[in-house]
């Protein structure tokens, strides 16, 4: 199942793919993870990225493409994919596509999680991470059982330095720019399904779920 889940940042993509890969046995791939992941480790690709990701800016999309390229060739992608943040850009789509086609792999679907700018902020403003598992929190909707420690294995939890309200801003301002005319690219290809990601999470879930289980699991 090779499938996209589009929305804003915040709308929730992370969270429905952790769940979602587990259930269907498919990797979730999230570009700011792995973008994070290269800036903590201080690799090249890490350096390069970082001021791209500090300051709320996509990071250029030959970079990104080269980057998903190397990604989606790994074994594991073979039998499916749950894309979370990438594509960004209508030209990344269209890489995608591309790239898609040639390897015989279409994509089934891109879910768009729509959720309002002003619950966006809401959620992005109170997210927390945890820094040892990277498990993903909300002071509001979300919190842990213990404040400021994960449920998991105890360790603190941090804010994003691109959560704080100046960066929020900006990447909405980026979203509405850049990613928002993906909504209209997908459907024009008959593939988007607009999920309402204003409930609660597992709500979101039991209709993304109603949605995938109707593809043949491989
Ligand atoms: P994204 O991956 O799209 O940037 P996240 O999955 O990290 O978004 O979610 C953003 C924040 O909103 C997190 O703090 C998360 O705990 C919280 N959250 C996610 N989904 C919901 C939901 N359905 N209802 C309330 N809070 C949510
Ligand atoms: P995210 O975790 O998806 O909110 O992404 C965090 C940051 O990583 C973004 O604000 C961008 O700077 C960068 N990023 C992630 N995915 C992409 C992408 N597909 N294209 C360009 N930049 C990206």
């Amino acid at each position: 199942m090779n499938i996209v889940l589009l929305g804003a940042p915040g709308s929730g993509k992370g969270t429905q793919a952790q769940p979602l890969s587990v259930r269907y046995k498919t990797p979730h791939i999230s570009t700011g993870d792995i973008f994070r992941e290269e800036m903590d480790q201080m690799t090249p690709l890490g350096m390069k990225v970082q001021e791209y990701v500090n300051s709320g800016r996509l990071v250029p999309d030959a970079l990104v493409l080269e980057v998903m390229t190397q990604r989606l060739n790994q074994p594991d992608c073979e039998k499916g994919f749950l894309l979370d943040g990438f594509p960004r850009t209508v030209a990344q789509a269209e890489a995608l596509d591309d790239y898609l086609r040639s390897a015989k792999r279409p994509l089934d679907k891109v879910l768009y999680l729509s959720l309002s700018e002003k619950e966006v902020i809401r959620r992005l403003s109170s997210r927390r991470q945890c820094v040892r598992c990277g498990k993903v929190y909300n002071l509001m909707t979300q919190p842990p059982q213990i404040a400021d420690h994960c449920d998991v294995d105890s360790a603190g939890l941090f804010q994003r330095d691109d959560d704080r309200p100046e960066t929020i801003e900006k990447r909405l301002r980026v979203f509405n720019d850049l990613t928002e005319p993906l909504i209209a690219y997908y459907h024009g290809l008959d593939m988007l399904e607009t999920i309402p990601a204003d409930k609660p999470v597992s709500e979101v879930a039991q209709i993304v779920i109603k949605i995938l289980d109707t593809f043949p699991r491989t």
